[in-house]
């Protein structure tokens, strides 16, 4: 295999969002507007209560994908379809907002530690406006295999070593890999050359290639048409996110949680919402997206 090299280290902005939950930033900030077709990478960690005990209470999603993973901690979310769930350690909810979801993602604890990631996928201008979809993963839901050469992983969504990860989309292709990886231990992972693709390391360092990347730091890697994966090599106990997917290369417009191709797609998010039209369930379900399961 010829690995992918290192094209950019990014350091996350410490920032808060919902009613005052402070997060760290990776995607979607002034450093990093989005890296198609990701539109935002939270990281929320800590172990006081009061960064994160008022969560996100009722707010709009339109036009993406919100894929919430959990490494400690426990938050529940309920929908203004009526859908309701709790999302435990190691779970993942993969949510579609589609056409439009109003839900709340309130901290299920009054102490301890709370860890976790949230990461925005963009949908294709054909699905913007497809039916809201949902589901929970618990940890034991998820694909798992371990390598000989010491990496554990977890596949959250595509393909890895012949694994299927829970979910499948086929017009962004995500793959979301969980690794964790003893010191010294490596882990080779295919990708297509036209993927945008980075690793996230969340404890412990990743050597790829010549360089060393640290902990709380994102590394993007470079596409280049001869090389078709990358290669990690930990130093130290260490766990990272392995995140790539085919770009959509369409306009993005953006206002907050709404993500369309235009303006007036964005004037009419705002106009729905505003009219309680934005999740409304009386209209018929177009299409689910490509690749839904
Ligand atoms: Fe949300």
């Amino acid at each position: 295999m010829s690995t992918r090299k290192i094209a950019r280290v990014v350091r996350g902005m410490p920032t808060s969002d919902g009613a005052g939950v402070k997060l760290t930033r990776v995607i979607g900030s002034p450093q990093l507007m989005d890296l198609d077709p990701f539109l935002m990478l939270d990281e929320f960690g800590t172990d006081r209560p009061e960064d994160y005990i008022a969560g996100f209470p009722d707010h709009p999603h339109r036009g993406f994908e919100t894929v919430t993973y959990m490494i400690a901690g426990r938050m529940r979310h309920r929908d203004s379809a009526g859908h309701e769930g709790l999302l435990e350690n190691g779970g993942v909810q993969w949510m579609t907002a589609g056409r439009g979801v109003i839900h709340s993602e309130i901290p299920q604890q009054e102490a301890g530690v709370m860890e976790g990631f949230q990461l925005w996928l963009n949908l294709p201008a054909r699905d913007k406006m497809c039916a809201p979809w949902y589901r929970d993963f618990g940890a034991g839901d998820l694909p798992r295999f371990g390598t000989t050469s010491g990496a554990e992983v977890t596949v959250i969504a595509g393909v890895s070593h012949g694994v299927q990860g829970a979910v499948t989309r086929a017009a962004t292709e995500p793959l979301y890999l969980d690794l964790r990886l003893a010191d010294g231990a490596s882990f080779a992972q295919a990708l297509p050359a036209e993927h945008n693709a980075f690793v996230y390391v969340y404890r412990g360092a990743l050597r790829i290639g010549d360089q060393i990347v640290p902990a709380q730091r994102m590394a993007i890697l470079a596409n280049a048409a001869d090389a078709d994966g990358v290669l990690v090599e930990a130093q130290g106990e260490t766990r990272a996110l392995l995140i790539a997917g085919r770009p959509l290369n369409e306009p993005i417009a953006q206002y907050g949680p709404f993500v369309m191709n235009s303006e007036q797609e964005i004037y009419q998010a705002i106009s729905d919402h505003r009219n309680g039209r934005l999740a409304a369930l009386a209209e018929p379900t177009p299409a689910m997206p490509s690749g839904f399961p």
